[in-house]
């Protein structure tokens, strides 16, 4: 057992039988999204007497829980998802992790759980990056990355619908090859108007598990309507364009408008998002952040005025809409992505440090 000489001090058990690199290279030739894991996990503790204690960097492993451990009942779940980046000359980036952990706390005070300071979430992700560095894609191997998913459960074993008084921060990482492997195709959206997402004072504006399990249904709707994903509108009106299940909207006008539905409480503040907002204004484009209904989506398309529709999140950067569908109709969206193609690339060069990184986005493992 060692010490690493980060602020957390975490014990560190390492595996005895680390996969060669050789088999590294090999598993990483085609690794898909989500499937492959790295050897190494970060485990972190909170119970009320003792607050964060007994970090450790360990073989990645089940985890030991008693089926009466609360986040089996009642659901207390908190996630992040971000990625490690490795750069031409062999070093290793992430980007706006302070915004992950910022919003990782976000969703911690939505779901009564501990916040987690920064710098544990900080030096848990760098820790796991240094043992596993060798499952960091290598450069020039087109958009691969590592994804890296903190989260945190509840842990005490009791049944009782109360806050835990104990929970386990843990951090696995998981090499992502290109989203798209087949080239850049536009997705259909169905619009669902049997379910909602997220409903004002409820939690989708938080990144935890209940959000998507709540969003399998009506997924599984948009593909029965021959969609690969869902567009989901406000729980009062059922006027307003809220996100897909996994990623924000954005809508291009003619005359240099972007248009992209206001953080209301029941969409996730997207990283991608608020960086693509940034990068859009210094283009001089004029940024709207506001209510956007679906027939003004409809309309603007159909007369001409929206000239480009993508979604966008930290697992395909950037996305565009090909077609909206709905219980009685469709419409296909402009097929020019140019604007869309151009914001990707820029955003893509900074991750993997072929631009300059002038808003100091990046941070290094
Ligand atoms: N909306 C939802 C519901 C998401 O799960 C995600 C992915 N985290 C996003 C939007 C995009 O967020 P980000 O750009 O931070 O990945």
């Amino acid at each position: 057992m060692t010490q690493t000489s980060s602020p957390t001090p975490f014990q560190i058990s390492l595996r005895s039988d680390r996969t060669s690199a050789d088999e590294i290279s090999q598993l990483l030739e085609s690794p898909g999204f989500g499937s492959l894991f790295t050897e190494h996990m970060v485990l972190v503790e909170w119970d009320r007497e003792q607050g964060w204690h007994g970090a450790r960097l360990m073989p990645y492993g089940p985890l030991p829980l008693e089926p009466s451990a609360a986040v089996f009942h009642y659901a207390q779940e908190i996630f992040e998802g971000m990625k490690a980046y490795r750069h031409d000359d062999g070093s290793v980036w992430t980007f706006r992790p302070e915004r992950n952990a910022e919003r990782f706390n976000s969703s911690a005070r939505r779901m009564a759980m501990p916040e987690l300071p920064p710098t544990i979430f900080l030096d848990a992700i760098r820790a796991l990056v240094e043992v596993d560095q060798g499952w960091v894609p290598p450069a020039g191997t087109g958009e691969t990355s590592l994804y890296l998913r903190p989260f945190m459960i509840a842990t005490e074993e009791a049944l009782g619908v109360r806050p835990s008084n104990r929970y386990l921060f843990t951090v696995i990482a998981s090499p992502a090859g290109s989203y798209f492997s087949g080239g850049l195709t536009p997705v259909s959206l169905w619009v669902s108007d049997q379910y909602v997402r997220a409903a004002p004072g409820g939690t989708g504006f938080a990144k935890t598990g209940g959000n998507y399990a709540a969003s399998l249904a009506s997924q599984a709707e948009g593909i029965q309507h021959g969609c690969d994903q869902v567009v989901f509108l406000d729980a009062v009106e059922h006027r307003y364009v809220e996100e897909l299940g996994g990623m924000n909207l954005f809508f291009l006008y003619a005359d240099g408008r972007v248009v992209t539905p206001e953080l209301s409480g029941t969409i996730l503040p997207g990283v991608t998002r608020a960086s693509l907002l940034d990068l859009a204004r210094e283009r001089g484009l004029v940024v709207e952040e506001r209510r956007f209904s679906i027939d003004e989506w409809r309309e603007g398309v159909a007369s001409g005025e929206i000239t480009e529709v993508f979604a966008c999140g930290t697992a395909a950067v950037i996305t565009p809409v090909g077609k909206l569908a709905w219980n009685g109709g469709e419409l296909d969206m402009p097929q020019e992505h140019t604007l869309t193609m151009e914001l990707r690339q820029e955003l893509l060069d900074i991750q993997y440090g072929r631009a300059e990184d002038r808003h100091g986005w990046l941070y290094q493992l």
